[in-house]
């Protein structure tokens, strides 16, 4: 008998067996070790959480008035809240990040809650002049009926909220498929939806690959909307596959960021924000500061003191409060990486600092890679275009502003930005030009409930956070009302 923890997935209010009966190992990222088993859904599995999320959306999601929902989201936040360590304790042994990022991230997940349940009850539509006479025109703005929503391993419950929130404030129901590396934490937080009152079926939570339960979700023609939190290649299947039956996509999607450093920045700042943006998470964000471009003039001032920061990081035990950087999610995450150094190794980029597996006594049989540096690093090489994924920064130089736009804006992608300097005219300048859907000035990698987040270019379809995300999850309907005694006769026009 294995002794590891067995999960069941959450359909129509019921916790469920995979039809099939099969399970998948889940694995912690120190240990490189097993420690929990997650059913492995398929297609009949995925019909089965549509049908009941459907059910809920016609029946007593749709029947209960607004202000009830947004107390409900309201009670789940502070269950949440009240379940944070633990929550955040679970997803470190999934995705191995470290338990202070998880912690602080979980702590915030009932900001979403709070925030969108605060919006529930203020949907409105509008009353329009029309140019028809003895007419009434009015529009509602309605839910769209059953959303899924597919999550990535690097932030689950936080990107989970990014979706759910919204959805449920504007009347949708949900089936949940968090990514195969992190089901549990997913699976636990939905435990909450049932203590805090809501009616069965309008969250499920189906767990496995893909290309099996994925798929099947996308392609049931009872889904209305699909919001896709991955990687670009996935991203690009997933709206391919939607677009078979006209459903509404949004997609959030990878990033080659640029933190870009002008001459006149404080220095020992940007250095920080630097460290940030590319070793925090050990570099598993979508909005990592991946290339770093420094302006010629300081360049070498810059590095000295960029390479003695980041010779202190703390490889370790994600659970410790001491380690600075913990193991990589998963093991072809952890191959993927090494073969990326490799490849810029190939390419000319010169590596100035790690360049290899992390290893040492606090690593155990973790996935660890080092912090890694690669400068003299062209804007052409594979290594500043393509997406890795993992604590590797590519340095590389600018003359002017001019050319820092000109770099910055070279890639595929277009999801965040940083930039650093003291001087306002230059910072906004800047902010208008740089094709991403965030520009931090003077600083790196904050999110808020309250501020639009979303890529430009490859990097994704839409805008989630802040008031406008509950639009997502609406369609509009235009109600025409004849006050007219009579309806002319069609036959005769004018
Ligand atoms: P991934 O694309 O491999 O998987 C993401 C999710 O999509 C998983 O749940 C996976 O099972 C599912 N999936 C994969 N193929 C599918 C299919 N054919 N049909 C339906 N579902 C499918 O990504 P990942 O490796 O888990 O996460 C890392 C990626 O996510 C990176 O590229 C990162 O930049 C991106 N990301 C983006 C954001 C953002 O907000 N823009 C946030 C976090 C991560």
């Amino acid at each position: 008998m294995s002794d590891l923890v067995r999960y069941k997935c959450l359909i129509g209010g019921e916790w469920a067996e995979a039809a099939s009966g099969e399970y998948f190992e889940s694995f912690n990222p120190y240990t490189g070790k097993p420690w929990s088993l997650v059913p492995r859904c398929g297609e009949a599995d995925a019909a089965r959480a549509v049908e009941a999320a459907r059910a809920a959306f016609l029946g007593p999601w749709r029947s209960m008035k607004p202000t009830a929902r947004g107390a409900l989201m309201r009670r789940l936040a502070d269950l949440v809240a009240a379940e944070a360590e633990r929550l955040a304790a679970i997803e470190v042994r999934d995705n191995g990040k470290l338990y202070a990022e998880m912690a602080s991230q979980v702590r915030y997940v009932p900001q979403w809650y709070n925030y969108f349940g605060g919006l529930a009850d203020k949907i409105e539509g509008a009353v329009l002049p029309t140019d028809k006479a003895e007419v009434f025109n009015f529009t509602r703005s309605e839910p769209l009926g059953v959303v899924v929503a597919v999550t990535p391993w690097n932030s689950p419950l936080l990107l989970t909220a990014f979706k759910v929130a919204p959805a449920l404030a504007a009347g949708n129901t949900i089936v949940l498929k968090p990514s195969e590396y992190t089901s549990a934490s997913t699976l636990e937080f939905a435990a909450l939806f049932e203590k805090a009152g809501f009616p069965p079926g309008v969250v499920n939570v189906v767990t496995g690959f893909g290309a099996e339960v994925g798929d099947a979700l996308i392609k049931h023609p009872k889904v209305a909307k699909v919001t896709f939190t991955g990687g670009e290649r996935s991203g690009r299947h997933v709206y391919q596959t939607a677009a078979g039956g006209f459903k509404s996509v949004s997609l959030e999607l990878g990033g080659k960021s640029p933190n870009i450093v002008f001459a006149d920045a404080r220095i020992d700042n940007a250095v920080r924000g630097a460290i940030a943006g590319i070793f925090a998470a050990s570099g598993q964000t979508c909005i990592a500061g991946s290339r770093l471009l420094v302006q010629d003039r300081i360049h070498n001032e810059f590095m000295d003191k960029l390479l003695a920061f980041a010779k202190t990081a703390k490889l370790g035990d994600p659970m410790r409060s001491d380690t600075q950087v913990g193991p990589v999610a998963t093991l072809p995450q952890h191959q993927k990486i090494l073969d990326y150094i490799e490849v810029a190794k190939g390419e000319g980029a010169r590596c100035v600092l790690g360049g290899g597996r992390g290893s040492g006594p606090d690593c155990g049989e973790g996935w660890f890679v080092q912090p890694t540096i690669f400068d003299d690093v062209s804007n052409k090489m594979r290594i500043a275009q393509e997406e890795v994924f993992g604590p590797v920064l590519s340095v590389i130089r600018f003359r002017d502003e001019e050319e820092a736009i000109e770099i910055a804006n070279d890639v595929l992608y277009g999801l965040a930005s940083g930039v650093w300097t003291e001087d306002m005219r230059c910072a906004l300048r800047m902010s208008e030009r740089l094709e991403a859907g965030t520009v931090w000035v003077n600083m790196y990698r904050a999110v808020s409930f309250m501020s639009p987040f979303g890529g430009y270019k490859h990097s994704g379809l839409g805008r989630e956070n802040g008031q406008d995300a509950v639009r997502a999850f609406l369609q509009t309907k235009s109600v025409w009302i004849n006050m007219a005694e009579t309806v002319p006769n069609p036959f005769v026009m004018g």
